[in-house]
């Protein structure tokens, strides 16, 4: 199929923009009509576990946002700071809990889905107290520590009849989902040349370079945006080996547990390559995916705002979204519904068996198969 010319494929463009509009914050109109009916006009209550950066500066002004859930509950080891957030948002103090009390959330009908929000060295045991309340669970990512953590947090959510969905907030959005696009409709073949770099310059984030809460270095925290990216450009699914290498540390006293800077190639099982870039000493904010016939770039990628893109044909912008209130009223919606969560925790699993092959090729210099 020849790339259609560069007016026709920019209105097209529009139009898929037109489309994600009505997607926005995770709904459609067929969605708003059905919504009394699936949820008694009630909105879902969220729990955020771990009250950080994240939670306070992103997600509690999202859900001031979203359609169809609302703050009503908090798990932190401060009880003085949940009560502040029990005031500013409006939900009783009962409803503040700690790590060790969090089984009692079972009882409280306010709260739907708890929303894990802790380092990643955490989210496994965090996420399997959730699931143990019998709430809804939504992780942060990365998904955990290793690809074994991911199972046993699959597992347990599975045993308590619980959804378990990753806090991947680039899934809903429109540029993202533009690359989604043009996957899978082929508008430009299979992309088979691809890069993408996400880096920062971090200077003391504590537990972000602890290997035991973090994991990894900037591949864990950041590295995982460019293999997700990667991965549904090459149509949604997982690479099947990888190389890599460490670049050398100019800071080794501060990252001694973890790495400062990694260089990775995946590639995906048509052949197509992805090199990858992360870094907790640069900067990077960028994706892009080529084939014979056009390509496709985002730049910035991977930002809360302000992502803008572009075509062989010219330049594409959406508008912009909240992308955590779209994330968090589609799993809303997803309950409601009863839909599968397109965002599972097997996706955050996937992404996990490209890091551990990452980090293998590392250790060993050599090429390492993904066991996805
Ligand atoms: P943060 O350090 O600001 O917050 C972490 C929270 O966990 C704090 O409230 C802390 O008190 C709590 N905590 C509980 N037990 C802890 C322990 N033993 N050690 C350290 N902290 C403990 O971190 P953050 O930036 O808010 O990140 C939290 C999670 O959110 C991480 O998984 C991170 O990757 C993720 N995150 C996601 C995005 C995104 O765009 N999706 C952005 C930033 C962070």
């Amino acid at each position: 199929m020849k790339a259609p010319p560069r007016r026709k494929f920019l209105q097209m463009l529009a139009a898929a923009g037109a489309g994600l509009a009505l997607h926005r914050l995770g709904g459609s109109k067929a969605l708003a009509a059905a919504l009394p009916e699936a949820g008694g006009g009630r909105k879902l209550g969220v729990a955020l576990m771990g009250l950080g950066q994240y939670a306070s500066g992103q997600l509690a002004p999202a859900l001031g946002e979203t359609r169809l859930c609302r703050l009503t509950g908090v798990i932190t080891g401060d009880q003085a700071k949940g009560e502040k957030w029990s005031q500013r948002h409006g939900f009783p103090a009962t409803s503040v809990y700690h790590y060790n009390t969090i089984d009692r959330i079972a009882g409280n009908k306010d709260i739907d889905i708890i929303y894990v929000v802790t380092p990643p060295g955490l989210h496994a045991e965090h996420v399997k107290l959730a699931a143990a309340t019998g709430k809804h669970v939504i992780c942060e990512k990365p998904m955990a520590n290793s690809v074994a953590e991911c199972d046993s947090m699959i597992d347990a959510c599975r045993k308590a009849g619980v959804k378990l969905s990753i806090g991947y907030r680039l899934q809903f959005e429109p540029h993202h989902r533009e690359i989604d696009r043009l996957a899978r409709e082929k508008v430009f073949g299979s992309f088979q040349q691809m890069s993408g770099g996400f880096a920062f310059v971090m200077r003391n984030r504590a537990w972000r370079v602890e290997k035991r809460l973090a994991g990894g270095g900037p591949l864990m925290d950041l590295g995982v945006y460019v293999i997700q990216a990667a991965c549904r450009a090459a149509g949604g699914v997982a690479p099947v080996a990888v190389t890599a290498r460490e670049e050398p540390k100019t800071n080794p006293k501060l990252f001694n547990e973890v790495e400062e800077t990694l260089r990775w190639t995946m590639e995906f099982p048509d052949g197509a390559k992805c090199d990858g870039f992360t870094s907790y000493a640069d900067r990077a904010n960028e994706f892009s995916a080529k084939s014979p016939k056009g390509w496709v770039k985002l730049n910035p990628a991977y930002s809360y705002g302000g992502i803008e893109g572009e075509v062989s044909q010219g330049k594409f912008k959406f508008p912009n979204i909240n992308q955590q209130a779209a994330q968090m009223d589609d799993f809303a919606d997803c309950i409601l519904t009863g839909r599968d969560t397109p965002v599972p925790g097997e996706m955050g699993r996937m992404h996990l068996t490209v890091v551990e092959a990452i980090y293998e090729a590392v250790r060993t210099g050599g090429r390492v198969a993904v066991r996805a």
